[in-house]
């Protein structure tokens, strides 16, 4: 078998598995280096998290054809309720507004990783290299050269281009010595379920974001009467909240959140991660590119990191596809500037937004807080600043590429064409 593969993707997890089964019947020969064995008990990238998928996320879902898999474990956001704690200002986004369905949907990232593991499981033109680990790598211009350590021994491939989804801490990042901005905030993320019983019927569907001193807690709708908390805590405070046992826990969440949803109870085990804004200054080497949470890891308030990562995916898919059918090289100068120039904006108005958030939520001084409010006022009573917000939120601002519309990335004209030129092939 040859070698040679035009992308290999390094981190098969939600941005790098997407990226696969975006491109898996495009024709292109793809290898997927995944660190952790396919058996390993918990696959970092498809852990307890759960995660709010923009209106735009769907659509990309949809295009890869993968959707229909996800929709019985998702819950669409039909409002998001932003607030507060302690202050009386609050702003609304609302689907009916918006003219669409859902805002987005809350899905386990779990059940993401199943469907992109199935859509991926016995590809004739994908290889999962796994567990696989990169002992060298080298660009120029004709081709990227690595040697990968896997569990039989050394293997030495080639590959158009290279692609890092190997996450936050991204090895492929540093081995290569791309800057980053990166910040440390200080907090920590504890990330569980509980169950609300006796929800008023009015909030079904909503989603909250609710801004406290030590940041923001945001609770989503999940199936079956669930919420997922995301709460986000002073690394100081973090230890003592995981320590707590389930009564204590939902006592302290509820005094936290309040009762718009009535009694909180049956919460799930608790989880932590330590928040940081981590972007990387250059999104493209010779032969090299960055996507997910390797080029930009946020925090999470308003849920932007994985939607962020999927319009990375859908916009190097639009590149690669329209490569192929020019028959120019998948990893050329031409596609890695594209890929740049088409992506720098949306990472750096994304990071601006979550950033400036959390900052803007988390300073004590009353003249802050009263800014706050009279934001959270005006948003509300101001419909087209709050649909410019809502579109953001929904991922659908700017230029849209095929994934993005819900559309596969190749046209069904071009692969009936693909097919019979291949059959026409001696
Ligand atoms: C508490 C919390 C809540 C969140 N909620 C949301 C939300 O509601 N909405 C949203 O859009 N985003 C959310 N996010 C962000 C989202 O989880 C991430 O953006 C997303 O998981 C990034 O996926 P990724 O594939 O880029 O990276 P990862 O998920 O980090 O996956 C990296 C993959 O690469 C593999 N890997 C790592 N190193 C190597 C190596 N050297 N060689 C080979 N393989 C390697 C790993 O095993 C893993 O499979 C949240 C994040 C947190 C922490």
């Amino acid at each position: 078998m040859s070698n040679h593969y035009d992308l290999v993707i390094v981190g098969g997890g939600l941005v790098g598995g997407s990226l696969a089964c975006a491109l898996r019947d495009t024709g292109l020969r793809i290898a997927i280096i995944e660190k952790v064995p396919a058996s390993a008990a918990i696959q970092p990238s498809y852990d307890e998290r759960v995660i709010a998928l923009s209106h735009g996320s769907r659509r990309i879902f949809t295009g890869m054809g993968l959707w229909s898999a996800i929709a019985p474990e998702a819950e669409p956001i039909r409002r998001i309720h932003i607030s507060d704690r302690g202050h009386a200002g609050f702003a609304h986004l609302s689907a009916e507004e918006e003219g669409v369905d859902s805002l987005g949907e809350v899905v386990p990232a779990r059940a993401m990783g199943a469907a992109i593991e199935q859509a991926l499981a016995e590809h004739p033109r994908i290889d999962w290299l796994r567990p696989g680990r990169i002992v060298a790598l080298n660009l120029n211009a004709e081709q990227a050269r690595l040697e990968v350590m896997l569990p039989d021994g050394h293997r030495s491939l080639s590959a158009s281009l290279v692609v890092a989804a190997d996450g936050g801490d991204s090895s492929l990042r540093e081995r290569l010595g791309i800057p980053l901005r990166d910040r440390d905030y200080g907090q920590q993320a504890i990330i569980s379920t509980v169950l609300a019983e006796q929800a008023p019927a009015r909030t079904r569907g909503t989603a909250f974001e609710r801004f406290t001193r030590s940041g923001p807690l945001a609770m989503l709708p999940m199936t079956q009467g669930r919420y997922s908390v995301v709460w986000t805590a002073w690394e100081r405070e973090a230890p003592g909240i995981l320590a707590l046992d389930d009564q204590a826990f939902v006592a302290r969440l509820q005094q936290r959140f309040g009762q718009r949803l009535g009694r909180l109870t049956q919460p799930a085990r608790r989880f932590a991660y330590p928040l940081r804004l981590r972007l990387a200054r250059q999104i493209t080497r010779e032969r090299f590119a960055l996507i997910g949470n390797a080029a930009h890891t946020l925090h999470p308030v308003a849920g932007q990191g994985f939607n962020l990562g999927l319009r990375d995916v859908a916009e190097l898919t639009d590149l690669l596809v329209e490569a192929q059918s020019t028959a120019a090289d998948p990893g050329g100068v031409a596609l890695l500037k594209a890929y740049q120039r088409r992506r720098r904006a949306d990472h750096l108005a994304t990071a601006g937004l979550t950033d400036g958030l959390v900052r803007l939520f988390g300073l004590p001084c009353p003249h802050a807080q009263l800014g706050r409010n009279l934001g959270l006022v005006g948003l509300d009573l101001l419909p087209p600043l709050r649909h410019r917000l809502a579109r953001r939120f929904m991922g659908l601002e700017g230029r849209l590429p095929r994934l993005a519309r819900g559309l596969p990335p190749v046209s069904s004209a071009f692969l009936r064409w693909a097919d019979s030129s291949s059959e026409e092939t001696p």
